[in-house]
């Protein structure tokens, strides 16, 4: 039923773009209806590859000490054969499936059944329900805003059992790794298989349902915008949060207690990556109100991108630095280890301001103060499915003003540091600066493309009045 609307909608949409382009181009913005032959081509590779590249990762780490090279000249050479590397991996555990399930059970419980009361003594903390934009549809959802508190808790058990009850050893996390990596992959594809499946069969919200008829695309990108069970379990707010980035600075705990164990001190680059992935992590959480109108819950649809990205791809390949820490403990010298602490705080500083000063302007409609004046900006409107206008405010002062997208520059200087911690002997750190630079660059495109859909002829006034994305003068 769901599906005969949408097509019908589709339908409507098309003949609408014959009888003009530009009223048309506004009412199309959000996810793509039709798939060009590039994106299913992407999106084979991904859903083929990364779980792969995953597993090769965390390999390499396990039997190679985190060399990406010595596996592949293993093989070339003779010297092993596939089956001797998979026979070597750890399967899953009874212990690993048990770790796993209660670590998301007690997510779960923290994210359905303790409302926020941090909002209630924490000053400028914006936490309880809150209001996500206006979707497609124009639908506006009300979420619960309770991930700090969450996180909070989560890391307050953690120390008191690291402390006091000794209940599970602090390295749990390190020692089940690959074990654990193959509970996440069940979650993950279960999470995207329900997904979809309910798209079709049982939408939260029918309007906001997208369905190009590729199957793969579907399950990659996901049909529904806002899945939920019940008013109040949000698939995109619950996965993106927790149990990911949750477990985000736990892991990196791990590794560090891993260490202590095998090294009797725990190293400054362990720490460096602690601290600079700790504020991160932090930052998010202390803004998961400002992240309601970021473009993983304004603008993409709940599918296998998120579902399995959020549980497998994320706590799996984030962390590699202190994970490749745990077989290389580096030691940096005061000058290094001084040098990529202020490039990690430059760059985490100009990430939050940037995004500050848009949600500030934003929320006042730009009724605020930018750098000390009142903020420049161009006016903008668009339209719903429903053929409802809106109007928004596109903002060209400020950091907005240096370049389109400011903020992913200072997050791509933050991921930087990251990897400089670990020193130069291996590539492996590095992946992460460089899916960072790819999936930053490839997001910044994909965002114009769709604000292009959305705003028409004024998204070209603002691009003409700001022309480079990342780094001014430059690109
Ligand atoms: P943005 O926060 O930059 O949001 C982009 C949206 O903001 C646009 O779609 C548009 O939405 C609006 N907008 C664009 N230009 C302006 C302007 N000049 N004035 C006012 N509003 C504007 O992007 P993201 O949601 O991708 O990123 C949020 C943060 O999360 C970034 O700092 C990024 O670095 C980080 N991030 C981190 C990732 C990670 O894996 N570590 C992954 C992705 C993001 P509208 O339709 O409302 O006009």
């Amino acid at each position: 039923m769901a599906a005969h609307q949408e097509k019908k909608l589709a339908q409507e949409r098309k003949h609408r773009t014959t009888q003009n382009d530009t009223q048309a181009s506004q009412v199309q913005w959000g996810r793509a209806w039709e798939v060009d032959w590039f994106s299913l081509a992407s999106i084979l590779f991904l859903l083929m590859f990364a779980p792969l590249i995953v597993y090769y990762f965390i390999m390499a780490c396990d039997q190679y000490q985190c060399s990406l090279t010595a596996p592949v000249f293993d093989l070339l050479t003779g010297n092993k054969g596939l089956s001797d590397i998979w026979n070597k991996t750890p399967t899953l555990t009874y212990r690993a499936a048990g770790i796993y399930s209660l670590w998301v059970a007690f997510q779960v419980v923290l994210y359905m059944f303790i409302p926020d009361f941090c909002h209630k003594f924490l000053p400028g903390y914006v936490g309880g329900v809150q209001e996500g934009a206006v979707t497609p549809a124009g639908i506006v959802n009300k979420y619960e805003i309770n991930g700090l508190q969450a996180w909070i808790i989560t890391h307050v058990l953690w120390f008191a059992n690291a402390n006091y009850f000794h209940f599970f050893s602090p390295t749990i996390i390190f020692d089940n790794w690959i074990p654990l990596l193959w509970c996440a992959n069940i979650l993950g594809y279960a999470v995207s298989t329900f997904a979809m499946i309910k798209g079709y069969c049982f939408p939260t919200n029918a309007k906001d349902c997208k369905f190009t008829g590729n199957f793969f695309y579907d399950y990659m990108m996901g049909i529904e915008f806002n899945p939920r069970i019940g008013r109040w379990f949000d698939f995109k707010l619950f996965f993106n949060g927790r149990p990911g980035i949750v477990a985000w600075t736990l892991i990196n705990l791990s590794y560090a207690a891993k260490q202590q164990e095998l090294y009797g001190q725990v190293t400054n680059s362990m720490i460096l990556v602690n601290v600079l992935q700790g504020i991160y992590v932090l930052d998010f959480f202390w803004n998961e109100a400002w992240y309601l109108k970021t473009i993983d819950i304004c603008h993409d649809h709940f599918g296998w991108y998120l579902g399995w990205g959020d549980c497998v791809w994320l706590p799996y390949l984030y962390t590699l630095q202190g994970l490749y820490l745990v077989y290389h403990p580096v030691q940096l010298g005061t000058a290094n280890a001084v040098g990529i602490l202020m490039l990690g705080l430059i760059g985490y500083y100009i990430f939050r301001v940037t995004n500050h000063q848009k949600d500030l302007f934003r929320r006042t409609d730009g009724n605020c103060r930018i750098w000390g004046k009142k903020p420049e900006y161009i006016e903008c409107s668009y339209m719903s499915v429903d053929g409802t206008k809106y109007y928004s405010k596109l903002m060209t002062s400020g950091f907005w003003g240096w370049a389109r997208h400011f903020n992913y520059t200072g997050d791509l200087m933050g991921s930087l540091a990251y990897c400089l911690a670990c020193g130069f002997t291996h590539i492996l750190p590095y992946f992460y600066i460089v899916y960072m630079t790819i999936l930053l660059t490839h997001r910044c495109i994909r965002d114009e493309h769709r604000c292009f859909s959305k705003y028409g002829k004024d998204w070209k006034h603002y691009t003409a009045a700001v022309p480079y994305r990342l780094i001014p003068g430059i690109f």
